[in-house]
């Protein structure tokens, strides 16, 4: 694992965490990205509904300047939901 991959799984536990969501339901929704937004409070990370659509507008609006690492991350998020449809289990989706 590399220092970005732990710091994805430092973020994503404290949001759990915070928001008092459970493990698996968070998985299933929800990923951890880096995020460059500039806001203050930003931690470098934001969670972003984990399907294809919204990982690529996050990347366009809040990390286009990603690192190679954090890229690969991306990357890497943005496969998984492309190879999962979609994974938002709504009937109106
Ligand atoms: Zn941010």
């Amino acid at each position: 694992m590399t220092p970005k991959q732990r710091e994805q799984e430092a973020f994503t536990e404290s949001y759990r965490q915070r928001s008092e969501i459970d493990a698996e339901t968070l998985n299933i929704y929800l990923v951890a990205l880096p995020c460059h937004c500039g806001q203050g409070g930003c931690a470098g990370w934001a969670m972003v509904s984990r399907n294809a659509d919204s990982i690529r507008l996050h990347g366009e609006l809040y990390a286009p300047d990603m690192t190679p690492e954090e890229t690969a991350i991306w990357d890497a998020a943005l496969k998984a939901a492309e190879g999962e449809g979609q994974p938002t289990r709504r009937e109106d989706a």
